[in-house]
């Protein structure tokens, strides 16, 4: 049997990169699935394609992490669209890296939105829907563990209030059944981070392994942590050796 048949995983920002190979990955575990986004409306809908090919439901919801409503509200149409819900994947985010003195308060605004208080609000609302055997996993970023040189200030910040999210969820949550983990990637091949970008030869010689990694890469730790029942308040790193 799959490990998530019969599961409902809602995954924020699920049309591309890392969250788009999520959704597909949760599907071909058992799992049904919704997923948002803000733009990327017919990516979107070929993730649901995808995921309804493997035999599994799906739903394409457009909410903005950044709109503390849309970003509570979505918890609540996902579950209404799947009948509840089992598994919240915090994957949206966005990376806003250069010089400190270039950062504008818009910018610190944005990020924070984004990366912190929308991972808070759609968390809290999940953890209001989920019952035992609940799981909220949060897509951190090797920068927390280690910045490896100047521009990273706003997101490693960002980026590391989620260690103190996932273990107070952990410790909120545990006496309910439910558990919080997160997973820190490497440089990952997407849209926000390509392979044959400007800076891609200089973050894979930071890897042991010396290449980014894949969006099914990260997809895999985060399906097992949603099948995993003694793992919470912890971090994993699918860096490739960055933090080594
Ligand atoms: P991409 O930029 O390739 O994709 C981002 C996804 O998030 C898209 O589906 C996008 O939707 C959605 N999204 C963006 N902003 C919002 C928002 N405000 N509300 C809802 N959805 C939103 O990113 P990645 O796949 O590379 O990154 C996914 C996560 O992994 C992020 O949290 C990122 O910080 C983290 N990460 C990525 C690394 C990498 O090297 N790629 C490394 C470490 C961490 P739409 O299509 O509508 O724009």
């Amino acid at each position: 049997d799959k490990t998530l048949n019969g599961k409902v995983a809602l995954v924020t920002g699920g049309s591309r990169g890392i969250g788009a190979a999520t959704a597909v990955r949760l599907a071909r575990e058992g799992a049904d699935v919704a997923l948002t986004y803000v733009n990327g409306k017919e990516a979107a809908e070929d993730v649901v394609r995808a995921v309804e090919a493997l035999g599994r439901r799906a739903v394409a919801l457009r909410a903005d992490s950044a709109d503390a409503a849309e970003a509570a509200g979505a918890v609540g149409a996902a579950a209404d669209a799947l009948g509840g819900l089992d598994v919240l994947v915090n994957n949206a985010g966005i990376g806003v890296l250069g010089p400190l003195e270039d950062l504008s308060l818009a910018d610190v605004d944005r990020v924070l939105a984004v990366n912190v208080r929308g991972v808070f609000l759609t968390s809290q609302a999940a953890a209001g829907r989920m019952g035992a055997g609940g799981r909220i996993i949060t897509v951190g970023s090797c920068m927390v563990q280690r910045v490896p040189g100047p521009g990273g200030t706003l997101y490693a910040l960002s980026k590391s209030a989620l260690v103190g999210l996932t273990k107070g969820l952990a410790r909120d949550l545990g006496p309910r059944g439910i558990t919080a983990s997160l997973v820190h990637p490497g440089p990952i091949d997407t849209d926000m981070n390509p392979a044959d970008g400007p800076y891609a030869a200089g973050q894979a010689a930071l890897t042991a392994l010396g290449r980014f990694g894949t969006g099914d890469e990260v997809a895999s730790m985060v399906a097992y942590l949603a099948g995993a029942t003694y793992v919470t308040g912890a971090e994993y790193a699918v860096d490739g050796g960055h933090a080594a």
